[in-house]
């Protein structure tokens, strides 16, 4: 036997920490759009999110101050590209200080361009404060627009509010007002058809988002959730459908014209990116980088992601959509 000496593994020099942006993952993609979880408090309890019971909820002491979180977000606009703030939660109108920190938020330059994505409960008393503040536009999650049917998707009786909140944020002038749609597996494909309705009467724009499998009770089945394709066949039984002309780009999904430019409708597929099906994302999807409100030693809950990580569990409110 020949014995070969192979040497004494070597890394090279060490490449010096990057001190500025941007932020370019490992296939290169540049990431521009940060995702800022302020709470994971919310005030409904969606079966597909949380337990009934609701969450161990992290203690306040464990969340960021308003002021360290601006402090991480200046260096964030200013330091590493980023050029876009969705502040989400749990539900963000749960967190104090929402319009102080929006505000703050507005104030930073380059200015961001500044989100918010909620459930709508309270929004009715605060979409021209948080427009004042600096929000520019406002994503609403509402799966269905029959009572009963919110009622048991939710736990909570309060639709009523959430149509409240819609209608105020397009008073205060928030442009374009989305609603964001996460469908009931049995009941969801008529939901899809009366959302769509609801929302082009009233010149929402409605986004549908795969059920993502985040199995707070552990009941997920790939089999058993709608899937886009089933979403498009069940709105162009009853609505005239086009591919939308406007670039894709990088957003997450696929946006169609309806009834002769009426309005749109996008399509969001959570759990399936193949060249077999639509893909999610062109191939040109860019990261979304999340930032938690939790300081560095807060234990994640529930399913949700830990600060840093990618995964299919959620950092936030399971139906946030760009
Ligand atoms: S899905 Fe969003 S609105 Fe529903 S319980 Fe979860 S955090 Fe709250």
């Amino acid at each position: 036997m020949t014995a070969i000496d192979l040497g004494v593994p070597s890394l090279g020099p060490a490449e010096p920490a990057p001190v500025s942006g941007p932020l370019i993952d490992t296939f290169g993609r540049v990431a521009t759009d940060l995702r800022v979880s302020l709470t994971d408090r919310c005030n409904l309890r969606c079966t597909y999110c949380m337990p009934a019971e609701g969450l161990d909820w992290l203690p306040g002491e464990q969340l960021l101050r308003p002021d360290e979180l601006i402090r991480l977000l200046r260096t964030a606009v200013t330091r590493l590209g980023i050029t876009s703030v969705r502040f989400t939660g749990g539900e963000p109108l749960v967190a104090k200080n929402l319009e102080d920190i929006v505000g703050a938020t507005a104030a930073l330059t380059p200015r961001p361009e500044i989100t918010l994505t909620t459930n709508g409960i309270g929004l009715d008393k605060r979409a021209a404060r948080l427009k004042h503040a600096g929000l520019d536009r406002i994503n609403v999650s509402l799966d269905t627009v029959d009572a009963g049917r919110f009622a048991h998707i939710t736990r909570r009786d309060r639709l009523s509010d959430v149509l409240a909140g819609l209608e105020a944020a397009k008073a205060a002038g928030l442009r374009p007002v989305k609603v964001n749609a996460v469908l009931d597996p049995v009941t969801g494909l008529d939901d899809a058809v009366q959302l769509l309705r609801f929302c082009l009467d009233h010149g929402y724009q409605l986004r549908i988002i795969e059920q993502m499998p985040l199995d707070a009770g552990h009941e997920w089945q790939r089999g058993r959730a709608l899937n886009a394709d089933d979403v498009l066949d069940a709105l162009q039984r009853h609505f005239d459908l086009r591919p939308h002309p406007a670039p894709r780009g990088s957003a997450p999904a696929e946006l169609w014209e309806v009834d002769g430019g009426r309005g749109t409708v996008g399509i969001r597929s959570a759990t399936a990116c193949s060249p077999a099906r639509r893909p999610i994302c062109a191939g040109s999807c860019g990261p979304a980088p999340t930032m938690r409100r939790s300081k560095p030693h807060g234990a994640p809950r529930c399913g949700r992601r830990r600060p840093g990580t990618a995964s299919t569990t959620r950092t936030s409110c399971s139906r946030t959509a760009r």
